[in-house]
């Protein structure tokens, strides 16, 4: 069955199985034979005579259960802070198939990258004198490397974009004497054997992606030639594969971003190196959807408003920049039976107290009632998991669904809902003067 039936026979599940109701009426699910079916097509896109070791970036999809799928796949694990490297761990990943990245490490947390021997790329000059010392105090746990930043320019996206000239990440590869002190780092470390590039996230073209890593590739070069031997053994290109916010398709593919790499970054397939990869919403994105249900349809000002329960909460970003992350919805009867009929040009609202708090502005979409189905689709990287705690409102539950040849859907719990008392405890209950609940 493709994805796209499994997913209708799940929204149709949704309701009788009582995963969606008045208690919940939002939830995100996560569809895990198209979980597999991605990781193989990055498998299979970069398979070849090379090695090559793909990490999911872990901000994508801070969620335990869906971490330890893609370490039983094969997959490593980029994170960023102290919270994603304690998920990879707990989720299976091994620490040397994990890659710390932040731009903002203590020095705790490198003390611990290098205790557990997880792999590092360094961000900035000062953050390499603290790798120095330890290096010298603890010796080499793991590979290490420098993230450039090729200053290759913005993406459509300005906000996602790592590789402006100015931008906060990595060693500036063009500023004056930039590259040369680069090569001098690794040249006066040669227990430095890996080098990184991440150019931005969403945004990008495929042929801007692919200069960046061209670029580290040919930094790689030089350092090896210096170094009269070859230093770099490891070349982690990043994430940043942009997906399709419109349909059902998978545009661009992994195969077609491996084209543009094998003909812009001649070389890099040739077995000398291992190519990393950190892949992060192109793998999740089309694997989640979440639902919520219709409480009111009203009108204003003519408009026709469908409030829902999914807004800034969970789609911060879509709420806050609309036209940088539209979201595609559709909209179902309260049985889960797509409306085609009797579109009319309306706004899909969310729960939270600012005007702005709406999903979908002016969509021409089947006119939504109370007790509807809204589905939000390409959301299974960074909505579901990235929550905002505004109002209150809880982090809703999430599922894995599978569903069988026969039709059958399966559910298993990858998150529970947050409940009241989770919201108390995150919200200062242990300081209450007194802790004397009242109604709750
Ligand atoms: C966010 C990030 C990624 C993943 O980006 P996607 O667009 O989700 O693929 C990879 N590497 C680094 C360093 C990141 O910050």
């Amino acid at each position: 069955m493709h994805r796209v039936a499994r997913r209708q026979a799940a929204l149709q599940d949704v309701v009788t199985s009582r995963l969606l109701d008045d208690d919940y009426p939002l939830i995100g699910m996560i569809d895990k034979d198209a979980v597999i079916e991605q990781v193989q097509a990055l498998q299979t896109a970069f398979a070849g005579d090379h090695e090559a070791f793909h990490m999911v970036a872990a901000k994508a999809v801070t969620l335990l259960p869906v971490l330890q799928l893609l370490a039983d796949l094969g997959l490593g694990c980029e994170v960023a802070s102290p919270g994603e490297l304690a998920m990879a761990l707990r989720a299976g990943f091994s620490p040397s198939d994990i890659v710390y990245d932040s731009p903002a490490k203590t020095t705790a947390e490198l003390v611990e990258v290098f205790r557990r021997g997880v792999n590092l790329n360094v961000d900035n000059a000062q953050e390499l004198r603290r790798v120095d010392e330890l290096v010298a105090s603890t010796g080499i746990a793991s590979s290490i490397g420098l993230r450039i930043n090729p200053q290759r320019g913005s993406g459509s996206i300005e906000a996602m974009s790592t590789a402006s000239s100015t931008s906060k990440f990595g060693f500036p590869l063009m500023d004056d004497g930039g590259r040369e002190t680069i090569v001098q780092h690794y040249l006066d470390r040669p227990w430095m054997t890996q080098i990184h590039v991440h150019s931005g996230s969403q945004g990008l073209t495929l042929e801007q992606m692919a200069q960046g890593v061209s670029d580290v590739s040919t930094l790689a070069e030089e350092i090896d030639r210096r170094a009269g031997h070859q230093q770099i053994t490891r070349i982690d290109i990043g994430g940043g594969l942009p997906v399709n916010f419109d349909g059902d398709d998978i545009r661009p593919t992994y195969a077609d971003y491996r084209k543009v790499l094998e003909s812009q970054v001649p070389g890099l397939f040739d077995g000398r190196r291992t190519i990393l990869t950190e892949f992060g919403r192109s793998l999740m994105a089309k694997t989640g959807t979440m639902v919520t249900r219709v409480e009111y349809a009203k009108t204003s000002g003519g408009r026709p408003i469908a409030v829902t329960h999914a807004g800034a909460q969970v789609a911060t970003r879509t709420v806050l920049a609309p036209h940088d992350w539209p979201v595609r919805a559709t909209v179902h009867e309260p049985n889960g039976h797509q409306r085609v009929e009797d579109p009319v040009v309306q706004d899909l609202a969310g729960p939270c107290c600012f005007a702005g708090d709406v999903i979908a502005r002016e969509r021409l979409l089947p006119r939504a009632y109370p007790g509807d189905l809204v589905a939000l689709h390409e959301t299974g990287a960074y909505y579901m998991s990235s929550h905002y705690s505004y109002n209150a409102l809880p982090r809703p539950a999430i599922y894995f669904y599978r569903v069988d040849d026969a039709g059958t859907v399966n559910w298993e719990a990858v998150r529970r809902r947050q409940s009241v008392e989770d919201l108390m405890s995150e919200s200062g209950a242990e300081f209450l003067r007194q802790a004397q609940p009242q109604n709750i």
